[in-house]
C-alpha cells in the first residue's frame, strides 16, 4: 500500500472523538462492521485455498497478495456471496479485504525474519463474538459539521460526545479536510478516528535545553531532568489514575471468579475493559499535557526505547507493566510532537543502564534491583533512582558528540543514543 503523503506546508493529524450515535446510526456502524468482517472472512479464504492448492498442486494463486487483485474478484462475485451488498459501503468490503491482505502480508514478513515483533500467525476467520467491531471510511459524505457533529456516510450527521470545536474551527477556515474516518466500538462506545490534513503552523525558534524523561512507577508518571542533575519538572500521577488502578485490580480478580464463557463472565469481562479503557484514558490525558510542552519548551528531549518486559512477579509486575504502557504512550506522543513543534527526540538504546549508572562518577552498579528506589554508590553519591535515570538520559547526546566511538583512549561508556527527529521537519 502507498501511504499518503501530504503536500508541502500541510501535515496529517488524528483525533479520535466519542460518538454519540442514535440508535438506527449506531445499527449503520454495526451493519458495516459486519460487512467488514465478512470481507475479510471471504479474503481469507480466497488466501486459505490458494495456500492449499499450492501445496497440493504447486499451482499459486498469486491474485491473494494483490488487495486489488481481490477486490476486482470479490467484485465479479459479490451477487452471489453477498447478495445483500448493496445495503452497505462499499469500504466496508476494500477495508476487509485489505485487512486480510496486510495479515497475510504481516504473516509473511514475521515468518521470513523482515518483520520486527512477536510471531503473526497465519490470517485466520475472525469470529462474529470476537471481531472487534471497526469500518474506515476514507470517500463519499466525510466531514466536521459543527462543534459537536460529523457526518459519515450511510449514518449521516452523528452526534459526537465531545465538543470537536477544534476541527470545527478547520473546516470553517478551509485549513483542515478529513481524509478518513474509522469508526469503532470501544469498551461499549462507539468512537470515530479523524485523519485530518490540515495547514501546518509557523515553526517556533530553536531551543537549546535538552532534558531526559524517565517514566517513574512511584508516585511520579514522569521525571524530568536537567543534564546538571537538577528536576526540571515532576508529573505526578493523578488521583483519577491510582482509583482507576484500584478498581482494575477489584474487576480483575471479579472476573477470575467467573466460569469462563459464562453470562457473569461476559459482564465481569465487559466491566473490565471499560476500566482499562478509563485507566488509558486517563493516562493518555495527563501525559499528552506534559509532552506538549515538553516539546515546545525544550530543543531536546531524551527518553528510553522501549524495554523488553521483564519476567517479574506480582505487585511489581503489574507496575512495571503499566509503567511500560506509560513509555509507550509517552514515546508514541512525542514522536510526532517533537517533529510539530521543532524538538529533536533521543531513544537511548534500550541496553543503556540509566537506573544502574551513576550520574556523578560513571560507575555502573550491577546490584541494584527494582525495588530499589534510591542507592548510594561508591563515590559518596546518593540518587534517587528515577531522578539518576533522568539525569543520565539528559546527558546522551552531549556525551556521544564529544566521544566518537572509534576513539579507543575515551573513557568507556555506553552513548548509543539516535535521534528520530530532524529540525527542518515538518511532519511526523
Ligand atoms: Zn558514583
Amino acid at each position: 500500500m502507498v501511504k499518503y503523503r501530504s503536500p508541502a506546508g500541510m501535515i496529517v493529524r488524528g483525533w479520535t472523538v466519542a460518538l454519540d450515535p442514535a440508535p438506527e446510526q449506531a445499527a449503520v456502524f454495526r451493519r458495516d462492521c459486519g460487512a467488514r468482517r465478512f470481507a475479510y472472512n471471504w479474503a481469507v479464504a480466497q488466501i486459505k485455498r490458494s495456500f492449499e492448492a499450492g501445496r497440493e498442486t504447486g499451482d499459486y494463486d498469486r491474485d491473494v497478495w494483490s488487495g486489488w487483485a481481490l477486490r476486482k474478484r470479490w467484485n465479479q462475485v459479490k451477487g452471489d456471496v453477498a447478495p445483500w451488498w448493496a445495503e452497505c459501503s462499499k469500504e466496508a468490503y476494500a477495508g476487509g479485504i485489505a485487512g486480510a491482505v496486510t495479515a497475510l502480508k504481516n504473516w509473511h514478513g514475521s515468518r521470513t525474519g523482515k518483520r520486527p515483533g512477536p510471531t503473526v500467525q497465519f490470517p485466520r476467520f475472525k469470529k462474529k463474538a470476537k471481531d472487534r467491531l471497526r469500518c474506515t471510511y476514507t470517500t463519499g459524505a466525510l466531514r466536521v459539521a459543527g462543534s459537536r457533529a460529523v457526518v459519515l456516510p450511510g449514518a449521516g450527521t452523528v452526534r459526537t460526545a465531545e465538543n470537536i470545536r477544534a476541527l470545527w474551527r478547520h473546516t470553517r477556515r478551509g485549513t483542515g479536510r478529513v481524509l478518513s474516518a474509522t469508526v469503532r466500538e470501544k469498551a461499549g462506545r462507539w468512537v470515530v478516528s479523524l485523519r485530518l490534513e490540515i495547514t501546518a503552523r509557523r515553526r517556533p525558534p530553536p531551543r537549546a535545553s535538552t532534558v531526559g524523561v524517565d517514566v517513574g512507577i512511584g508516585n511520579h508518571l514522569l521525571i524530568v531532568m536537567h543534564p546538571d542533575g537538577s528536576v526540571t519538572e515532576k508529573v505526578p500521577n493523578p488521583k483519577a489514575l491510582r482509583a482507576c488502578l484500584v478498581e482494575l485490580r477489584r474487576a480483575n480478580r471479579a472476573l477470575a471468579r467467573k466460569k469462563e464463557g459464562s453470562p457473569r463472565w461476559h459482564e465481569a469481562k465487559r466491566k473490565l475493559g471499560r476500566v482499562h479503557a478509563r485507566v488509558a484514558a486517563v493516562r493518555s490525558d495527563t501525559i499528552h499535557k506534559a509532552t506538549t510542552r515538553l516539546t515546545k519548551t525544550h530543543g531536546a528531549v531524551v527518553i528510553e526505547d522501549l524495554a523488553v518486559a521483564p519476567l517479574t512477579r506480582g505487585l511489581r509486575r503489574h507496575r512495571k507493566a503499566w509503567a511500560d504502557a506509560a513509555a509507550g504512550e509517552l514515546r508514541r506522543q512525542l514522536t510526532y510532537k517533537a517533529a510539530w513543534h521543532g524538538c529533536d527526540l533521543w531513544l537511548a538504546d534500550r541496553f543503556y543502564p540509566s537506573s544502574k549508572t551513576c550520574s556523578a562518577c560513571g560507575q555502573v552498579n550491577t546490584s541494584l534491583t527494582l525495588a530499589d528506589r534510591t542507592w548510594s554508590c561508591g563515590c559518596g553519591a546518593v540518587h534517587d533512582r528515577d531522578e539518576n535515570a533522568g539525569t543520565n538520559l539528559a546527558r546522551l547526546p552531549a556525551s556521544q558528540a564529544e566521544a566518537p566511538s572509534d576513539d579507543k583512549t575515551a573513557p568507556v561508556r555506553h552513548v548509543a543514543v539516535k535521534r528520530v527527529n530532524h529540525p527542518g521537519k515538518v511532519a511526523a
